[in-house]
């Protein structure tokens, strides 16, 4: 079946419209797959809930964290029904105990593995320390799943350190929510993921 075109404009009253949706601490409590999700992952205090308020253009729709590695539920906010946004809890925080590990483990591999509405995975990681360990183990999960690189945090890195980043990483984008950088851009990926995911519902 077609898709509904979606315009540009309603693109953007799309992302400024997202409502929080359900929390998931457990595989049983994700909610039932709907409409096309991107995926926001990361290490904890990567920047990740900044990107996230700073792509839709709010300041407090996901909670930055003064304490890294606190958040453990996958966090779903709805974009008009037409789309939805998830934020994964964040990774490699030295100090969460094994259990919670082996939690976030089940409960990601779970959602990554089995989730059929996923349009695209944004992993961001820190432009000061890209590709971590852990960061290679997601992107290594993720496979073929469309994916974006973000490396975040640009701001605190010279134009020569961005250049040298931009050679390593061809396929990334350098991203700051605290001057902008990347914002614009990022949106217009993320939309152009949605526009090509095929059942998508035109916003009311
Ligand atoms: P999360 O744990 O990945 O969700 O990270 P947060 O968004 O809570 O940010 C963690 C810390 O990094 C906070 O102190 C933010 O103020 C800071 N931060 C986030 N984004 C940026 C950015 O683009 N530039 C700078 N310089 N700091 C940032």
């Amino acid at each position: 079946m077609a898709s509904a075109r979606i315009e540009r404009r309603d693109f953007i009253r799309l992302f400024s419209q997202a409502q929080f949706l359900a929390a998931a601490g457990r595989p049983g409590e994700l909610p039932p797959p709907g409409p096309p999700e991107i995926v926001f992952a990361g290490r904890s205090n990567v920047g990740k809930s900044s990107a996230i308020n700073a792509i839709v253009g709010r300041k407090r729709l996901a909670f930055t964290s003064k304490t890294p590695g606190r958040t453990q539920t996958i966090n779903f906010y709805s974009l008009a029904d037409a789309a939805r946004l998830v934020d994964l809890p964040g990774y490699g925080y030295a100090r969460v105990p094994r259990a919670q590990r082996a939690q976030w483990r089940g409960l990601v591999g779970e959602y990554l593995r089995l989730r059929p509405n996923l349009a695209g995975v944004v992993v961001i990681m820190d432009a000061r320390h890209p590709l971590t360990a852990l960061d290679a183990q997601l992107l290594e999960w993720l496979g073929e799943r469309r994916r974006l690189l973000l490396l975040a945090k640009a701001d605190k890195l010279t134009r020569a350190e961005q250049d040298a980043l931009k050679r390593r990483f061809a396929d990334a984008l350098l991203f700051s929510s605290a001057t902008g950088q990347g914002v614009e851009e990022c949106r217009g990926l993320l939309e152009s993921w949605l526009e090509q995911t095929a059942e998508i519902k035109s916003p009311r």
